[in-house]
């Protein structure tokens, strides 16, 4: 048919809602503006309610979700962090993975994984396909994962008890503690495979990011890419956003925006999976509250294990009123809004009440602020969140971080409530938002054909791929 005439683009993303979201888009607009055909592969283990929901959204005409038969991880110790399981997921899928590509009517002429599933790339290199690494957070926290081997060789003690921050090419310095929760101590299971995760078999790396946020980085890497021979070449080709066109508000949140004044409301989320201790919880409460300032929080039950508590559960609702503090709701009806579990966040980041986001910093969620004007508090939570904390506070002037007395302390309600004033009415409020709008307008003219720095990146990496499917099918 018409579709197996199309260059066909296979996407391996991690499970969880903040890698299958950037790279179904990535599908989506390989599809739309230059003419792919994708096939998504995803885990069936992994299938919570939301991301069934949004695989089914997707448009079938040009990407085909196709789910990998369940692999047994069930050897694994329970207790074993988030990032093992997903190592041991990628390693062990691909004879899935082999039979896969041999299934395709239309064979695959490229393929793109992201930053787990580096450990496909030498299999799908036999097979013959160009493999690429979709790194779905930004060019600093890829320069951090390509400088770790080399790191963890040169450092003898953990990174979270280095005395002085590490200083990396073209990166403000970044203390050890707020490296990406894994990597802080040698004996994090996770620790050992993550160390080496970027060194693969990449023909290159996609990086969601845009020039004008990521500068002077930028230049450090492209000195670094002339200077050692065979690295894969990194591509800036975002930033990639959902449009949230697709988003459904069961809660109502967006009829209560429509009633809120310009810029008035903080919007508070911590992504797909993140949860607060219940001490947090309560101090965000009473913080929130103390602020005086209208928000919209989408809450969930604290949990005191993991912060990533929702992270394969995505969607589940329960009742807040079992965990807010006694009164809250009553108390701050007038100016708040509490949303369970999920809230359609583009189409919130989007509207013209939404003047301020509190969020865990995940990229996702970064980039949906950046590219509605919107500047955040930061409040990182777990995986690179710290990093990327670290970056908007003071690399990229979009955010400002209320702290706590040591590195992985609750933040108090003292600092929430000043930190909520000073970005919702204060002057350096008034400056983050002037920076935010900047950025804002950069991101645009990035995403712009036939110019933009990011569409250019896209479309030179596009006609690669096809003109290598062309070249193997003039071949056979
Ligand atoms: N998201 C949403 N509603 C919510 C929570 C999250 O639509 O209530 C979306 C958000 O817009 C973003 C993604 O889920 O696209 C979260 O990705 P991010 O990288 O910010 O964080 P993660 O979930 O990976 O921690």
């Amino acid at each position: 048919g018409n579709e197996s005439r199309r260059p066909h683009v296979v996407l391996l993303p991690t499970p969880g809602m903040g890698h299958v979201i950037p790279l179904a888009d990535f599908a989506v607009r390989l599809a739309a503006a230059h003419s792919f055909s994708a096939t998504l592969l995803t885990f069936s283990n992994f299938n919570s309610p939301a991301q069934a929901a949004f695989l089914a959204s997707l448009p079938s005409d040009s990407v085909t979700s196709v789910s990998l038969p369940s692999i047994s991880l069930s050897d694994l110790p329970p207790d074993s962090p988030i990032e093992v399981h997903l190592c041991a997921l990628l390693t062990r899928c691909l004879p899935l993975l082999r039979d896969a590509f041999l299934s395709f009517r239309n064979p695959a002429a490229a393929f793109v994984c992201d930053l787990f599933g580096s450990v496909t790339l030498s299999l799908v290199r036999e097979l013959g396909v160009p493999g690429y690494i979709f790194y779905p957070t930004n060019l600093r926290m890829l320069t951090l994962a390509l400088h770790l081997p080399r790191l963890d060789e040169t450092t003898d003690v953990d990174f979270e008890d280095l005395p002085d921050p590490v200083c990396l090419p073209g990166c403000v310095a970044i203390r050890g503690t707020d490296f990406p929760d894994p990597l802080r101590k040698k004996s994090h299971p996770a620790y050992a495979p993550l160390i080496r995760i970027m060194s693969s078999d990449a023909a290159g790396i996609l990086v969601n990011s845009f020039e004008e946020m990521e500068k002077e980085v930028l230049k450090a890497i492209r000195e670094e890419e002339q200077a050692e021979a065979g690295r894969p070449p990194v591509h800036l080709v975002g930033p990639m956003v959902r449009s949230g066109s697709d988003e459904a508000d069961e809660s109502g949140c967006l009829e209560w925006l429509d009633r809120q004044p310009a810029d008035s409301v903080l919007f508070v989320s911590f992504g797909s999976g993140g949860s607060l201790s219940t001490e947090q919880m309560q101090e965000m409460a009473l913080g929130l509250e103390a602020s005086g300032q209208r928000f919209l929080w989408v809450v969930r039950c604290p949990s005191d294990k993991e912060k990533n508590a929702a992270f394969f559960t995505s969607g589940s609702k329960d009742d807040p009123s079992n965990y807010l503090p006694e009164g809250f709701l009553e108390r701050t009806k007038d100016v708040g809004r509490v949303v369970s579990s999920w809230a359609p966040q583009v189409k919130v980041l989007a509207h013209a009440a939404t003047g301020g986001f509190f969020s865990h910093c995940g990229w996702n969620s970064a980039l949906e602020s950046t590219v509605h004007g919107v500047p955040m508090i930061a409040h990182p939570l777990y995986a690179e969140q710290h990093w990327n904390a670290v970056l908007l506070t003071e690399a990229v002037g979009i955010a400002i971080r209320p702290r706590s007395r040591d590195p992985y302390g609750v933040v108090g309600r003292e600092e929430i409530a000043a930190a909520v004033k000073e970005l919702m009415q204060g002057e350096k409020g008034k400056a983050l938002r002037c920076r935010t709008k900047e950025l804002q307008e950069a991101a645009a003219r990035a995403l712009a054909p036939p110019d933009g720095s990011s569409y250019k990146a896209l479309q030179g990496v596009a006609n690669k791929w096809k003109e290598g499917a062309s070249l193997r099918v003039a071949s056979t």
